[in-house]
């Protein structure tokens, strides 16, 4: 905290052992670009000057004040994970698994060494097959691997039995971010076809094969992407879980597939044969058929594709090049690859996540910011749930079950109550790839053993050290791991305007997911049910679609608009993350006074620069036409813009004007909770 600011708190305060100890915090007003009109490009005035002293990194493709954080933790775990290494720890102990992990990752030289020897089994294996048999075989094998091509089978919660788990089977397998990547002409999505032909074709050239072989190979990976590709359901169809509610009994699965054998699969996998659900059945019987249709050369062809593209960073670093050439500077627009010791943090934390994570939270992690985050997100759910009891256009039956609902909601801050045991996964400092291997089927394994079992609560789809956080719509439950409780999304020294502005607003927005157009179809036990009166649900479909056809006017460049049925899941969310954590943060200081002003800033204020300084974020231009593809949040920039130009609170904060751009028009203004 600058000089400046703690004299402006002290001022303000009047009192106060804190601000003799200097630990309060307000907005970040240095940040701040003045020569931007607030009520204009709330996003420009928030963050311009930040973003003028701080230049995009070149191995950044979104940049925000998030990245940084994000930074700072992989500096911390590296640390972590330096010390491990140097211990001689007892085999299958944290400290070795994690140490062994790491050390072989950034081994180097040896990985170099080592050439492709330690993939020759891989390949052989799948150039030993010889019948269609032998081909379904070993696409099992690889699942067990993690390399799921183009079948995966997972655990999955049965959407009409909550209590249980079952088996989910999905078809994907395309190596490029979305089907229209495959099926559009426009030059943005030709393009990158093209290069990933070429791409492919230099994998396989790398891996010793003549380029006549290797030309084959890609043209063979592209025509049978392609074909799965037009049988997949758009991405706005994936987001109706009734379009992928299909219920199959194995035997039905065995009718749909006579090609597969499934018995062996499931065999081979460990699965018990019951109840699955079966995501697409037209894009199943669609692989079914290829089976027979595709030449086995080109099968080939295409599951050593998918080897080479999932083990690229465990290969000598020509093909880690390589791969971040293709889906780093043209598919994201990185200038530059992460520095190895990055990459290799990052993969330990995937692989082994919560013994790294253990760690992490024991070195880093205070209770207090346990206590206080919890604190926040029960004053958010109490927010929703007034919101529920006293609107104006839902049913009393259907009020009745929304409270049901959002009163179930579990809230799980930290880290998990109970951690997973690796020690028995076989990790060492002799041949990475191995390594990355032994993990990967530690995953699978640990995953479908699941199926066929109740289900377990206390089960964690994040690490502890990641900077994010999720609701997961049929647990019914919110999840905000010890990465995310930090500054600049959280600060113990923070007054309680700017961490409500930042991570209440998060919270609200995984709350409001229980709510939102995917969550409002499962029930308070996570069943997928049509809870709602016919009314109601009629009136919530008109309040989305206000957000819907809001965010279809945004775009990330000339011709690229959003897709507003696609972002409307995340945009619902930061609509009602906004307006429940201001409503909370409200609430939260009833009886304690006002919070200190900084700089002139009054606490309203900071809040909305918090939520901006949070929440704003820019991106390349290639990423972020890929993001309005594939990702199903909306662009940094609209993250701030859209659901603020719909408050009146900020239009009152900031004395905004109608007209103004940060002000819609009071029809046009959409409010759900
Ligand atoms: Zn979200």
């Amino acid at each position: 905290m600058n000089v400046l600011r703690m004299a402006v708190l002290c001022v303000f305060l009047g009192v106060g052992a804190e601000i003799a100890h200097g630990q309060l915090e307000g907005a970040k007003v240095g940040d701040i670009d003045r020569s931007v009109d607030a009520c204009q490009n709330f996003d420009g005035f928030a963050n311009g000057t930040w973003r003028k002293e701080h230049p995009m990194p070149a191995i950044q493709t979104t940049w925000a004040r998030r990245n940084v954080a994000q930074d700072e933790t992989l500096g911390k775990l590296k640390t972590l994970l330096e010390s491990s290494a140097k211990t001689s720890a007892a085999k299958g102990s944290t400290d070795q698994l994690i140490g062994d992990f790491y050390g072989a990752c950034m081994n180097e030289a040896q990985i170099n060494g080592l050439g492709l020897k330690p993939l020759e089994l891989v390949l052989v294996k799948i150039d030993a097959v010889k019948d269609r048999k032998g081909l379904a075989a070993e696409i099992v094998e690889l699942q067990r691997y993690g390399i799921a091509v183009p079948v995966r089978v997972s655990a999955s919660q049965d959407p009409h039995s909550p209590a249980d788990v079952i088996a989910e089977l999905e078809v994907n397998g395309m190596g490029l971010p979305d089907r229209d990547y495959y099926l559009r002409d426009e030059p943005r999505f030709k393009g990158i076809r093209e290069k990933y032909v070429a791409h492919v074709e230099k994998m396989f050239t790398l891996a010793g094969y003549d380029t006549a072989t290797s030309q084959r190979a890609a043209a063979a990976v592209l025509k049978l992407e392609t074909k799965l590709a037009t049988a997949k359901l758009t991405k706005v169809q994936m987001r109706d879980t009734k379009e992928t509610d299909h219920p199959t009994s194995f035997a039905e699965l065995q009718a749909m597939t006579p090609r597969f054998d499934w018995v062996s699969a499931y065999r081979a996998l460990g699965v018990p044969q019951g109840k699955l659900n079966v995501d697409e059945p037209k894009l199943v019987k669609v692989f079914d058929a290829e089976l027979e249709a595709t030449p086995l050369a080109e099968w080939k062809s295409y599951l050593k594709w998918h080897v080479l593209r999932k083990e690229s960073a465990a290969l000598p670093v020509v093909f880690g090049d390589e791969t971040f050439a293709f889906f780093g500077t043209t598919v994201t627009g990185a200038k530059e690859q992460r520095p190895r010791d990055q990459r290799c943090v990052r993969q330990t934390d995937t692989q082994l996540g919560e013994a790294l994570g253990k760690k992490y939270v024991e070195a880093y992690f205070p209770p207090e910011a346990k206590a206080r985050a919890r604190e926040m997100a029960v004053n958010i759910v109490d927010q929703l749930k007034l919101s529920i009891q006293h609107n104006d256009w839902m049913t009393a039956d259907t009020k009745t079950k929304a409270l049901e609902k959002v009163g179930a909601l579990n809230i799980k801050v930290g880290y998990p109550d109970k951690w997973k045991t690796y020690a028995s996964v076989p990790v060492s400092r002799g041949e990475f790839l191995k390594d990355a291997m032994a993990t990967d089927a530690f995953k699978v394994r640990d995953d479908l053993a699941q199926i066929g079992k109740p289900l377990d609560r206390g089960r964690w789809d994040m690490t502890p050290p990641t900077l994010n956080a999720y609701y997961n719509p049929q647990m019914n439950e919110i999840v905000v791991p010890a990465g995310y409780l930090q500054p600049p999304g959280f600060n113990l020294k923070g007054i309680d305007a700017v961490n409500y502005g930042a991570i209440g607003v998060t919270i609200g927005h995984e709350i409001s997911h229980g709510v939102d157009d995917q969550g409002a179809r499962y029930d308070a036990k996570g069943a997928l049910t049509d809870w709602w009166s016919p009314a109601s649900y009629k009136q919530f479909e008109a309040k989305t679609g206000c957000t819907a056809e809001q965010y279809d006017t945004y775009f990330v460049d000339p011709g690229v608009h959003l897709n507003g049925r696609f972002v409307l899941g995340e945009a619902l969310g930061d609509l009602g993350g906004v307006n429940l954590a201001f409503r909370a943060y409200k609430k939260s200081r009833e009886g304690k006074g006002p919070e200190p002003t900084v700089d002139g800033f009054t606490p309203e204020q900071q809040f909305f620069l918090a939520e901006a300084q949070w929440r704003g974020a820019l991106a390349r231009p290639e990423y972020a036409r890929m993001a309005a593809q594939v990702d199903p949040h909306p662009a940094g920039k609209y993250r701030v813009i859209g659901p603020l130009s719909n408050m009146p609170e900020f239009e009152k904060a900031f004395s905004c004007k109608k007209g103004d751009a940060m002000v819609r028009a009071e029809a046009e203004r959409c409010v759900l909770w």
